[in-house]
């Protein structure tokens, strides 16, 4: 693909952008290293079907220069990170507008790139990349937004000023007249407090009914997606580090009742900030209204854009039997009556690459004839990426009925050591499964890997703890496809699963009920693998079961209409 064209109309876009979304991350390509994994991802969908539905949005995100990380495995199974620098100007065009707002009483000045999500509808969708690597700027603003989710409590405030404060002024100084302000998570939610500064009634005593009443008139603007169901997940800044880098700018004790009294709360600011809460799934909303009483947190699912996701042999499927599912991805319910040889034609279309990709980066040799199982997400301890290997013995014992071969993917943060440990594990029992069960480790997971792995495997699997898998959209990437999701009821899944018909459950559907290996086991041997060997057909049905269900819900084209009717139209009245 070529780069996008840089000479956009922009006047175009400032006279009818009305939305704004906000987002730490968004995956726009692969050679653009501004995203890290699933918030990113959905970002990216989310512009890429606002564009297919020219709605009238901009997207802000940091540049992140030196990217997330690029993974690197070393002899011991260990990851080793290094930084992912990309090139901005060979995506992106620097806009001569400037802008700087007040860090550490310091000026930062902060300049934007833009960068546009072309529609194969025609349609563009802008996007502005926030970049502080600027000559006016002392050395260490320079690297404020290099790398995604860098280290350290003051990096990681200082790149959320710059994304919530210096997006919202960076989009007033280009002259757009935003109504709607959406945080996808809390990073940005510091918008908010720019924004009740400006609605601030002039009244010098700061009262918690003052507060409420400037606060309403922000909340009809801001829209907030939380996506993270633990409290250990959501952004918190001592106030003291808040003080330091933004204490000209904001009065610590009005914070502390939008924000917490103990600390800075990313979330709660947002939560007190924003008229329209969203859950990523109907689980996840009710687990969130738990955790955050007295706020009300309604439930849009997350989808997946459909063409970016579905493997091109599907897609020439798609485009013969349902010309228009790319603007009107409804039709994909008719998916069920595709034809059975088609389906399986185009699959092992999809499984070859795949098979073809892990023999290129890992020289493990799969087969075509055995099933693979797929698992490629973060690699951190709530998703249990080393539950199938529980208990060894058990696994070898299934495979020597029903062989299967496994593919796994997925980065840590250089943080989370538990994480990192988890990819050193999986290399151990890779070499002791040497002979017994094949089983590939693909280094570097992003999109550009997904794509192939989500499309190629005939069994994706997950295995959280839940009620800790927000939504998933990786499941839903594999569905697109044929491929049949075998997870813990989590997230997406208890909205999507029907056993035996778009995949299978592992354990049941209480909430705090944790499965064990024995489930995810029992289900392997009596359910899914017996499926794969002697009853091909029902399998191929089952396929197109998944397609057909999976792909006409859970798609972000059905995610964006239902945002704008249920969330936007509020602000935009
Ligand atoms: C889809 C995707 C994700 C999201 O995975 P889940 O674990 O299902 O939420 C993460 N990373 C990449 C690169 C993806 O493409």
């Amino acid at each position: 693909m070529n780069p996008a064209p840089l000479v956009p109309s922009f006047g175009y876009y400032l006279a009818r952008t009305r939305i704004a979304y906000f987002s730490m991350e968004v995956a726009l390509r692969a050679e653009m290293h501004t995203y890290s994994g699933g918030l990113g991802g959905l970002a990216g969908d989310t512009a890429r079907s606002a564009a297919d539905l020219d709605l009238p949005m901009i997207f802000v995100t940091l540049i992140s220069r030196q990217g997330y990380l690029r993974q690197e495995i070393g002899h011991d199974g260990q990851q080793i990170e290094h930084p992912d620098p990309w090139e901005p100007k060979q995506f992106a065009l620097p806009l001569r507008a400037k802008i700087a707002i007040p860090i550490e009483g310091r000026e930062v000045w902060i300049r934007p790139w833009l960068y546009l999500v072309h529609s194969t509808l025609q349609h563009r969708v802008p996007v502005l990349l926030l970049d502080t690597d600027l000559p006016e700027n002392q050395p260490e603003d320079r690297q404020i937004t290099d790398r995604l989710y860098g280290p350290g409590d003051a990096y990681r405030l200082k790149q959320e000023i710059v994304l919530g404060i210096g997006g919202m002024r960076i989009l007033e100084a280009l002259g757009f007249d935003i109504r709607v302000y959406h945080l996808n998570e809390g990073h940005a939610a510091l918008l908010g407090l720019d924004l009740l500064r400006r609605h601030a009634r002039l009244a010098d005593e700061k009262t918690p009914d003052a507060i409420r009443y400037d606060t309403a008139r922000v909340r009809e603007r801001c829209v907030f997606t939380t996506h993270t169901p633990v409290a250990a997940g959501h952004d918190r800044f001592p106030y003291d580090l808040v003080s330091r880098l933004l204490g000209d700018y904001i009065d610590i004790a009005q914070l502390r009742l939008l924000a917490g009294e103990d600390d800075l709360n990313m979330t709660l600011l947002a939560l007190n900030l924003s008229g329209y809460v969203n859950g990523v799934a109907s689980r996840h909303a009710e687990t969130a209204a738990r955790m955050f009483p007295g706020y009300r947190v309604r439930s849009i699912t997350n989808g997946v854009h459909l063409p970016t996701w579905t493997h091109l042999a599907f897609a020439k499927l798609f485009n013969r039997q349902f010309p228009s599912w790319v603007v009107e991805p409804e039709l994909m319910v008719r998916a069920d009556q595709l034809s059975d040889s088609e389906v399986w034609t185009a699959h092992t279309e999809a499984k070859a690459d795949l098979i073809s990709l892990v023999r290129a980066r890992t020289h493990v040799r799969l087969s075509p004839e055995l099933p693979i199982l797929g698992f490629a997400r973060r690699m951190t301890a709530y998703k249990r990426p080393d539950l199938l290997f529980a208990d060894l013995a058990r696994l070898v014992a299934i495979s020597q009925q029903h062989p299967f071969q496994v593919v796994f993917a997925g980065k840590a943060h250089p943080a989370d050591n538990a994480g990192r440990q988890f990819i050193q594990d999986i290399h151990r029992h890779v070499e002791r499964l040497k002979g017994k069960v094949t089983v590939a480790f693909l280094p570097g997971y992003n999109i550009e890997l997904a794509r192939t792995l989500v499309a190629g495997t005939d069994v994706w699997l997950n295995t959280p703890v839940p009620p800790m898998e927000a939504s998933g959209t990786s499941g839903m990437k594999a569905a697109l496809n044929g491929g049949l999701n075998l997870s813990v009821l989590d997230g997406w899944w208890v909205e999507a699963c029907i056993e035996g018909v778009t995949g299978w459950a592992i354990g049941d559907d209480r909430p705090d009920h944790v499965p064990s290996a024995g489930a995810l086991y029992d289900k392997l041997a009596v359910s899914v693998l017996p499926l794969y060997y002697r009853d091909r057909t029902k399998w191929i049905w089952m396929m197109k079961q998944a397609i057909s269900k999976v792909a006409s819900c859970f798609n972000t084209q059905r995610m964006m209409r239902r945002y704008v009717v249920e969330a936007y139209l509020a602000g935009l009245r």
